[in-house]
């Protein structure tokens, strides 16, 4: 198939917008990370993006609203407290999961009863969505297992020829995908993937927060994945990735002392002036980072490292969605200094 590339005019959104009704997937912007969208309710049309990612079929899609007060048509049964997170982030980077009811199929929800429904803020995929008049599940427009994509050419990169058409809506805002929460309590959220939204931001909305033990531990054998993505590698490009733990001091003399002319290193903005070895840096805080990250991931694979040293984000506030996506590009492989 000729993957057809659109601008983010009305009229190529109209154009992506029949594709979707007509059950195509299109490769789409979000403010989060590009989306593989298609009609959540076409049940065929679901099937091709799990085909075109090569995603494991359990392995649940998000599905994408133009405005909260849809989702009573695809859930059965809205916590109060999911209107009052809705009311504070949505639109924006958050993924809340609801009982689903049968007008989301079962591919859609990789098997579950539930479904993770978000309201993105990004322009053109609210248009696209409203103008489609479809509930539009997407996951990002990455092979499975590699680092998402931020930009068009990403995606064009890893889907052409498996997708009808890519928008493009310019550079992912946030670079990292959403927030997926789900409702434990009247007054309590589990946090299954962490995001843009942040524990302290939802503790505005919520009386406690918890954060699963899958966000920063790998799954035991076995062990049941409250969110089915994290018990997959993911996130990961063709070089070697590993995280190491420490000060820029600690880290150049690790670095050192371990094949610094084999390897690359992803350091902070800053770090460089500290730094005698080959380097990439990735952002000087949580924010540029998670905007940052998986470029850089692919820029590493464009000039063939294999082996990288990655020096740890903080794991606060934002630094925890950057921690958790680094986490598992490096298979869990991380170096205490
Ligand atoms: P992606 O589509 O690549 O952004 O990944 C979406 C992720 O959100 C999945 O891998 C799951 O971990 C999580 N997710 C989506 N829907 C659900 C759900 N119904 N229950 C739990 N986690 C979900
Ligand atoms: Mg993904």
């Amino acid at each position: 198939m000729d993957t057809v590339l659109l601008s983010d005019s009305a009229a190529d959104i109209e154009k992506a917008a029949e594709l979707i009704k007509n059950g195509q997937i299109v490769g789409i912007p979000t403010e989060t990370v590009y989306g593989l969208g298609a009609d959540a309710s076409n049940e065929e049309a679901v099937r091709s993006i799990f085909a075109a990612k090569g995603r494991p079929a359990d392995n649940p899609l998000i599905v994408h609203l133009a405005d909260f007060s849809d989702a009573v048509n695809y859930t059965s049964g809205i916590p109060d407290l999911a209107f009052r997170l809705a009311e504070r982030f949505c639109p924006g980077p958050l993924t809340i999961v609801l009982p689903k009811n049968d007008r989301i199929p079962m591919v859609t929800s990789g098997g579950l009863d539930t479904v993770g429904i978000r309201v993105p803020s990004h322009p053109v995929m609210h248009e696209l969505i409203a103008v489609s008049g479809k509930p539009i599940a997407a996951p990002s427009a990455n092979t499975s297992g590699y680092p998402s994509p931020t930009s068009a050419a990403h995606v064009m990169r890893d889907m052409n020829g498996k997708v009808a058409a890519v928008v493009d809506g310019g550079e992912s805002q946030f670079g990292v995908e959403s927030t997926v929460i789900a409702i434990e309590s009247a007054d309590t959220v589990r946090i299954l993937r962490p995001g843009c939204v942040t524990r302290e931001m939802l503790l505005e909305v919520c009386g406690d927060v918890i954060i699963d033990h899958a966000i920063l531990n790998e799954l035991a054998a076995g062990e049941k994945a409250a969110s089915p993505g994290m018990k997959y590698k993911h996130y990961s490009p063709k070089a070697d990735i590993i995280m190491v733990e420490g000060t820029i001091e600690a880290f150049t003399k690790f670095v050192s002392e371990n094949e610094p002319e084999k390897t690359y290193s992803l350091i902070y903005n800053g770090d460089e002036k500290y730094f005698p070895y080959r380097f990439m840096t990735y952002g000087g805080d949580s924010l540029q980072q998670a905007h940052q990250l998986f470029s850089k991931l692919r820029e590493l694979d464009d000039i063939g490292a294999e082996k990288v040293y990655v020096r740890a984000p903080s794991k606060d506030g934002v630094g925890l969605a950057v921690y958790n996506r680094l986490i598992r590009a490096a298979g869990f492989e991380v170096i205490r200094i």
